[in-house]
């Protein structure tokens, strides 16, 4: 453990199962779908769609596809373009280090990635 780095923490309970609690960090994952990251794609176009066809769009505008956490064998057919393994962020400084990893993604900003990052560490807000 990293003493400089704030506690890794909120992480035994996986989102799928919910009822075994992880064990070590590494047997976790955190994942985001790419299917969500579709649909939210297809409700923006449809939003888009409907603006430029002076239609009213009254609906509100899709959410940022949240990151689950748990059990790699809980989210299968999450591919590995998706999933960082749970001991490649248990320190403050490995997950700034896929955060930067995941900017060279084209869907990573459509992600609630600020969320999952405040999960498991406790950051200050300035
Ligand atoms: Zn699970």
């Amino acid at each position: 453990m990293d003493p400089s780095s704030p506690p890794f923490q909120g992480w035994r309970a996986c989102d799928a199962c919910g009822d075994r609690p992880l064990q070590t960090a590494a047997e976790g994952v955190l994942t985001v779908s790419a299917d969500l990251i579709e649909e939210r794609r297809a409700a923006l176009r449809a939003r888009q769609e409907t603006a430029a066809r002076g239609e009213p769009v009254d609906d509100d505008p899709p959410g940022l596809a949240p990151w689950d956490w748990g059990h790699r064998e809980c989210f299968p057919g999450r591919t590995p373009e998706y999933l960082i393994d749970g001991d490649h962020m248990d320190t403050l400084a490995k997950l700034m280090a896929r955060t930067l990893e995941l900017f060279d993604a084209d869907w990573f900003l459509e992600t609630a990635w600020e969320d999952a990052v405040r999960r498991f560490y406790a950051i200050p807000i300035e």
